[in-house]
């Protein structure tokens, strides 16, 4: 069994791998690392790049090594549909022969995907329902085993062969109270762990917290908190959260409703996002709310909200300080509304640990704070597990080696740390790799 550790393993993003068994390959993720992609668009650069040049510049991960063995790859897996391990689908599918599996709801935001980018992919899409098998070849069966995280229908995928069994875990935490979904599936991982896996590719981000991951649960408790306690007679007040976390949406209407403020979502990404939810029935917030995508409706709806501030709350884009989104639009006086002293700014997200988008927050929060506008923050908790999940995690699999994944260094030694205190050997069993390189596990 060879390990290609592709993208997601030098950076928080881009996250992509793959594992050779026989001379059959298959790929886990093909994820975009987008603060680069933001920011080269932000600086007015809206020349059309190539494949090659997105990957030179660090925007996609760099699978040309991959190249020569192309003709044995039999099947690209994708966990979730969050950017950083689908985006790069659009970009790098083409270059392989074989399908894209993903849970229904993965593959509605890659078709989505496609058809803005307005590429063509040839590649058949292949929707497999949590908890089911897949025959990929003779050799190979691919298993998806619920998990929960800060979107829906997450998966961790189980490859089955005569070699072992293969676990990609990338993006997860154990909640017991997911809002939307259902709790993790640890029987199954139990019985995995039974039966014996090979190797293990694991989310390292939060290894270094020495705690457990709150539930969705709480964070839904902190946002209620924040929205009803807050002074907001007169206010405007606006949430910004990951686009594609569905079940925090879910909490923010609810308690609009509960605050009697009509709720308007605003921005390209949240369309998106809400609407393949709400296309697969995974939600139904049309009666709820007001889902607008498209600049002219933007300014509109925004025109009248200036004139019923305490009627509204503005749910829009912009967690990150992305430029060119709405709230950064916003900041910048873009856009036909204006803050006053005292409106209310919710972020229900963490900043995402990359120098750009650290930057580009800063930066939103000081023309927020220019404006008087009240900042309330990390109104969140983490979609990833943390060391003391790590340790149940690891416990429930018993893998006999361990690939920490996305993050840097600095965060995959967390999970080494960890592993080496379990009775992990260095280099032996526990695997610290980086963008690139190829691990052979005999
Ligand atoms: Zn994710």
């Amino acid at each position: 069994m060879k390990v290609y550790t592709i993208g997601g393993f030098s950076e928080v993003g881009k996250n992509m791998c793959a594992v050779e068994i026989e001379d059959e390959i298959v790929i886990f993720d093909m994820g975009l690392y987008l603060p680069k992609l933001l920011n080269r668009e932000e600086e007015g650069d809206t020349r059309e790049l190539s494949t090659n040049e997105l990957i030179k510049i660090g925007v996609l991960p760099d699978d040309t090594f991959l190249e020569e063995n192309s003709h044995k790859v039999k099947a690209i897996v994708i966990s979730h549909a969050h950017l950083d391990h689908v985006g790069a689908a659009p970009y790098l599918a083409a270059k392989y022969d074989c399908p894209i599996i993903g849970t229904p709801y993965t593959i509605e935001i890659l078709k989505t995907m496609v058809r803005d980018n307005e590429v063509r992919l040839k590649n058949k899409y292949i929707a497999l329902t949590s908890n089911d098998l897949y025959k990929i070849s003779d050799n190979i069966k691919l298993e998806f085993v619920n998990m929960t995280h800060s979107t829906v229908q997450v998966v961790l995928c189980a490859l089955h062969s005569d070699e072992g069994i293969f676990v990609y875990a990338n993006d997860f935490k154990f909640d017991n109270n997911p809002g939307i979904g259902k709790a993790p599936n640890y029987k199954k991982l139990e019985e995995l762990g039974k039966k014996g896996v090979k190797v293990a590719v694991i989310d390292a981000l939060n290894s270094k917290e020495e705690k457990r991951t709150p539930s969705e649960k709480i964070a839904k408790e902190l946002l209620k908190d924040v929205m009803y306690g807050v002074n907001a007679v007169n206010k405007v007040i606006l949430v910004t959260t990951f686009s594609s976390h569905i079940p925090r949406l879910k909490s923010i209407i609810e308690f609009g409703k509960h605050l009697n403020r009509n709720i308007v979502f605003l921005g390209r990404s949240l369309h998106k996002y809400v609407s393949a939810a709400q296309k697969l029935g995974i939600v139904d917030f049309k009666r709820d709310i007001e889902l607008i995508g498209y600049s002219n409706s933007v300014k509109k709806k925004l025109s009248m909200i200036e004139k019923n501030r305490d009627k509204y709350i503005i749910v829009c884009t912009g967690n990150q300080g992305e430029p060119g989104s709405i709230l950064s639009r916003l900041s910048k006086n873009e856009l036909p509304f204006g803050f006053k002293d005292g409106d209310i700014v919710i972020f229900s997200c963490r900043t995402i640990p990359t120098p750009e988008t650290i930057a580009n927050r800063e930066l939103l929060e000081r023309k927020l704070k220019q404006k008087k506008a009240r900042i309330f923050k990390d109104i969140h908790v983490s979609g990833h597990l943390a060391r003391e999940d790590h340790r149940d995690f690891i416990n429930m699999m018993k893998p006999e080696h361990i690939i920490p994944a996305h993050g840097d260094i600095e965060k995959l030694t967390g999970l080494s740390e960890l592993a080496t205190e379990m009775g992990y050997k260095f280099n032996k069993t526990i695997h610290v790799m980086q963008d690139g390189s190829v691990l052979e596990v005999k």
